[in-house]
């Protein structure tokens, strides 16, 4: 329990807080699997996961035991020396994927600006120092780093900053032409996200990662998924790029890869990878022990067949009563996304207010998520039950009332 003199209200927010976010109106204080209990006592049930973070729910048993026992063994030692849990845990993601080399980093930032600092280095190292365009997409989200935000592709998140990192070039999502038109001998990469998380909760066509893939090896243009969002089992797959059958040669993965614990990693191939040496990049914190061995449990749970099926299980449950939602309140235009990345997006009288619906489904008790004004997001545990799906449906059902009856 807080003791008086430590006691913190959300008020206290605005004065000791940079004002990049607008945080909801209570402060989550516990968490057990899918449910989450406020500074009050309040109980609310998680569909957001902590943005698509906490995929075997809050306080998972294996995690905490992994957490406590790594926690009295070893926390940290840096890169200057290596250490057993990341050489576990790389190992256990060359087996299951392409890669057949890892590196790890903290966050999806820092993931995705290894890859894209890597995808020039390999240009220029292999081809020619000139070969440094990187062609993205509009509505594409990688991190918020200068170089990250530069190649997302919403202008609002990288504009006031100064000279962006130059030559990268956005074109429109799942159109293959206009890749096509800006493609050459200069390109050094493609980034895209399989599923677009934060510009929509839009997954890419098949034919359009597959030409893709055509146009990068007919360039020597190396293939980038940032799958930080859609990894680690979300899809239904371990990795979406599994979905599609498209292999990238490179890939990012963060958010649920540790189960809440920060870290990310990079994967690719041995002769990308090859390129650099020793003092090429780095991180002080990237691969430490203590991420490592949570995110190898998280790994040995989320990788089984019981977590990786019961996802389509989940979404056909959660597709279902937004479906019913839909209809009764004449919200939805589209439900859409894979397996438990889940959007919903407002019919046009209700858009610009998907931020309206996830406050009021935080007072009736379930925590939602949007992406974008116009899109409701559902990224829950992998692992979420049955009865929590119901429950918290209940309370989505009960804000969209008080929502659409003023
Ligand atoms: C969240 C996200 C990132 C950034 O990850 P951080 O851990 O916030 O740095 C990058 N790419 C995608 C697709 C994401 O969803």
């Amino acid at each position: 329990m807080a003791t008086q003199q430590d006691a913190v209200t959300r008020a206290n927010f605005d004065d000791v807080i940079l004002p990049i976010y607008a945080p909801a109106e209570f402060i989550p204080v516990k968490g057990k699997g899918s449910r989450v209990w406020d500074q009050q006592g309040k109980e609310y049930v998680d569909f957001a996961g902590g943005i698509a973070v906490t995929a075997l729910g809050h306080c998972h048993p294996a995690l905490v035991e992994t957490l406590k026992t790594q926690g009295e063994t070893l926390w940290h030692t840096s890169n200057v020396f290596t250490n057993e849990p990341a050489l576990r845990l790389a190992r256990k993601l060359i087996d299951a994927t392409f890669a057949e080399r890892v590196v790890f980093m903290n966050s999806g930032t820092e993931a995705n600006e290894t890859a894209f600092k890597l995808a020039r280095f390999y240009a220029s190292t292999r081809h020619s120092p000139y070969k440094t365009k990187i062609i993205a997409f509009h509505n594409a989200f990688h991190g918020r780093s200068l170089f990250t935000v530069s190649v997302g592709g919403q202008p609002k998140y990288s504009d006031g900053f100064g000279p962006k990192p130059a030559d990268i070039i956005h074109v429109p999502f799942n159109d293959l032409h206009a890749v096509k038109a800006v493609m050459d001998g200069h390109t050094c990469a493609v980034v895209v996200e399989p599923i677009q998380g934060e510009g929509g909760v839009t997954a890419a066509t098949p034919d359009f990662l597959k030409g893709l893939r055509e146009l990068c090896d007919q360039h020597n243009a190396l293939l980038v998924f940032d799958e930080v969002q859609c990894g680690m089992g979300r899809s239904g797959e371990l990795f979406a790029y599994m979905h599609y059958g498209v292999t990238p040669d490179i890939l990012t993965s963060a958010k649920a890869l540790g189960g809440g614990f920060p870290i990310s990693a990079m994967l690719t191939t041995h002769d990308i990878a090859s390129v650099f040496h020793a003092g090429s990049h780095g991180s002080t914190y990237g691969g430490n022990p203590l991420a490592c061995a949570v995110a190898g449990t998280a790994f040995d749970i989320i990788n089984t067949p019981e977590v990786l099926s019961g996802v389509n299980e989940k979404r056909q449950l959660f597709v279902k009563h937004l479906q019913q939602i839909g209809e009764k309140f004449d919200l939805f235009s589209d439900i859409r996304g894979m397996g438990l990345l889940i959007g919903a997006e407002l019919k046009p009288h209700y858009k610009g207010r998907a931020r309206d619906f996830l406050y009021a489904a935080a007072d009736a008790g379930v925590m939602v998520l949007n992406a974008g004004p116009d899109v409701m997001r559902f990224v829950p545990s992998l692992i979420i039950d049955a009865q929590d799906i119901e429950e918290g449906m209940k309370r989505f059902a009960d804000a969209v009332a008080k929502v659409v009856n003023g």
